[in-house]
């Protein structure tokens, strides 16, 4: 456990999967959250971690739309006061061979994933230069540093966030906030689920890979994220965490 309590933030993609699990450990370790996504659905994801204690409030919103990120962000802070971490974590995969990879497939996941978290980074910096405090945390992967096959879009999405990363920590560092990524591995989520179900030795494969031998759960990811949003990371900028049972070691 680290210690949130009083502090606000921002998860994005978070009404499912790993930003759902983000939140919420959040939320454990004290923090309100903002849930933006871009469908809110039937809201439960914002019941779960309401009931954890604390303020939770969701905004639609799609991360690649700079005029609707710039109102949504005005709503948050207007709504909580004050935000002290952001969490990239929006994010979608459009996976083929570049041979095969369509001009919007390559296009909407670099806009998503990298073209996004540049777009909510400007949004929050006015408030974290005006605070001289903050925190951003980005959500790469294990394929921005080893790549796959049939990832063109989304390693290089995942690269450039890395590059982003290293670059906004400089820009930041004479401000007080702090930005570094997480990089998961194979985390177990609906879609590996599905795949276990379909093709176990696929799973068993994936699994043989991995030095610790076993998948990674969304919390694992979240609890790395709640240590980089607290005090306890405050001389930790421009890093990577790797947290993918030792793939990128
Ligand atoms: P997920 O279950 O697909 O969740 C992604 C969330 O982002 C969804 O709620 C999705 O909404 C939302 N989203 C998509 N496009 C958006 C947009 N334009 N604006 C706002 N929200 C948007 O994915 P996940 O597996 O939890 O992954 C979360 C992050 O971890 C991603 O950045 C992913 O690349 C990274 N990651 C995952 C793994 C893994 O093994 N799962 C490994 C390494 C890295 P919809 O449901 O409406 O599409």
């Amino acid at each position: 456990m680290v210690n949130l309590k009083g502090k606000n933030a921002i998860v994005t993609g978070a009404t499912r999967g790993i930003g759902l699990e983000i939140s919420k450990v959040l939320a454990e370790n004290g923090a309100n959250v903002a849930i933006l996504d871009v469908q809110l659905g039937d809201e439960s994801s914002i019941k779960e971690v309401e009931a954890l204690g604390v303020t939770c409030k969701g905004y639609a919103c799609d991360v690649s739309n700079p005029e609707a990120v710039s109102e949504v962000f005005k709503q948050v802070l207007a709504d909580f006061g004050k935000i002290d971490i952001l969490v990239n974590n929006a994010g979608i995969t459009r996976d083929s061979l570049i041979f095969r990879m369509k001009q919007d497939d390559f296009d909407s996941v670099l806009n998503i994933n990298l073209r996004g978290a540049f777009i909510c980074t400007k949004a929050i910096s006015p408030h974290y230069l005006r605070n001289r405090s903050g925190r951003i945390i980005n959500i790469a992967s294990i394929n921005g540093i080893r790549c796959q096959a049939g990832q063109a879009n989304y390693a290089a999405s995942k690269a450039g966030l890395i590059g982003l990363t290293k670059s906004n920590a400089m820009d930041f560092a004479k401000c007080g906030v702090t930005v570094n990524a997480v990089a998961p591995g194979f985390i177990r989520t609906a879609m590996t689920d599905k795949l276990a179900a379909e093709n176990p030795d696929a799973i068993k494969k994936y699994k043989e890979a991995i030095p610790l031998q076993e998948l990674g759960n969304p919390r694992d990811v979240a609890h790395a994220v709640a240590f980089l949003a607290s005090d306890a990371a405050s001389y930790i900028t421009g890093q990577v965490l790797g947290v993918d049972g030792g793939l990128g070691a």
